[in-house]
């Protein structure tokens, strides 16, 4: 048994609760490899933001839950050296779906864990989500649940269609579970293809697709059933079409990859949205950057030449998405 405390790690507790009375958003970053996290915090550390670093499934079978926990571990040192003095970052399992897997990372120092159970029928949704908070709260890790479907394509989550969360179901799963946090559905998606070409409109005169706008009054509508309550929102990358752009130049091929606006998740952020699901954009950002240079420069064969500029494009993105859409910079000093 690990305490995620013992780690210098934080729950999410403090940094929603602060976040909401705030009006911005916690970005939850995905990693996977050193590139990754070490674009994550040095993009933390330099806006003084507080950063979700999340684990998937997907990122656990790649390069492994104890080494990705020790990692972690590294990343809060990694960040003194930076001169942020007191980092403000959560270890969170993404996509939990069993008691076990919650378990499993609760006991190893994840000091936040997702439990998923939003394909289950409600009641038991609420049953299993329920045994994970009473599990993680002895040990004061906090607990997303989710209530309502994305579709899209996660690592392994995936569904063909999304339905809406529904509000009138809010209360009833918000007090059964105790869950500290609730991501819902209003339209966020999973992956780089949020959209069909078919729910979208085409701007005529670039050809790209406009998407549809995400159901504000489903958020609304919510947060008058839990004032204050912290909501997540996954699926939220915006697939900046100068990445896309890039990539297709230099021989790759995204036809039509659309995400969410950066407008709307702005409006989002100021709202009880607290926490911000982005995965798709840093790799959007990792391939245009490591096509660009073996386009550039075809003898290039060190690693460090090619995942060096894939680190300053995705360090880039997140100091972005901190700045200039979740608003959390120097919210961590
Ligand atoms: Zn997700």
């Amino acid at each position: 048994m690990v305490s995620y405390k013992d780690l210098g790690l934080v729950n999410t507790r403090e940094m929603f609760k602060k976040a909401v009375a705030g009006g911005y958003a916690i970005p939850a970053f995905n990693f996977n490899n050193m590139e990754q996290l070490q674009a994550i915090i040095q993009a933390a550390a330099e806006t003084k933001s507080p950063v979700i670093l999340q684990v998937s499934s997907g990122a656990r079978k790649y390069a492994n839950q104890t080494l990705l926990r020790y990692m972690a571990e590294g990343a809060v040192e990694y960040a003194k050296e930076l001169g942020w003095e007191n980092p403000q970052i959560c270890l969170h399992l993404d996509h939990g779906n069993s008691f076990e897997l919650c378990k499993s990372c609760v006991d190893m120092g994840f000091s936040s864990v997702m439990i998923d159970a939003s394909s289950l029928p409600y009641e038991e949704n609420i049953a299993l989500t329920k045994q994970v908070v009473e599990y993680a709260h002895k040990y004061d890790v906090t607990v997303e649940a989710e209530l309502g479907v994305l579709a899209g394509v996660e690592d392994e989550v995936s569904a063909a269609e999304s339905h809406y969360t529904k509000p009138e179901e809010v209360i009833d799963f918000a007090t059964r579970t105790g869950c500290d946090s609730l991501a819902i559905s209003i339209g966020t998606s999973h992956g780089a293809y949020k959209f069909t070409p078919e729910q979208c409109t085409r701007d005529p005169k670039t050809g790209k697709l406009i998407p549809p706008p995400l159901a504000f009054d489903v958020l609304h509508e919510i947060e008058k059933k839990l004032p204050g309550f912290p909501i997540v929102l996954h699926g939220s990358s915006s697939v900046p079409q100068e990445y896309v752009d890039i990539i297709n130049e230099y021989g790759g091929k995204l036809p039509d990859a659309v995400g969410i606006p950066e407008e709307q998740l702005r409006e989002a952020s100021k709202s009880a949205v607290c926490k911000i699901n982005i995965d798709s954009d840093s790799r959007l950002a990792m391939t245009a950057a490591v096509r660009k240079v073996f386009h550039d420069k075809p003898g290039e064969f060190d690693p460090r030449k090619y995942l060096g500029p894939a680190r300053d494009e995705m360090k880039k993105l997140y100091m972005h998405k901190i700045i200039n859409v979740l608003g959390s910079d120097g919210k961590a000093e």
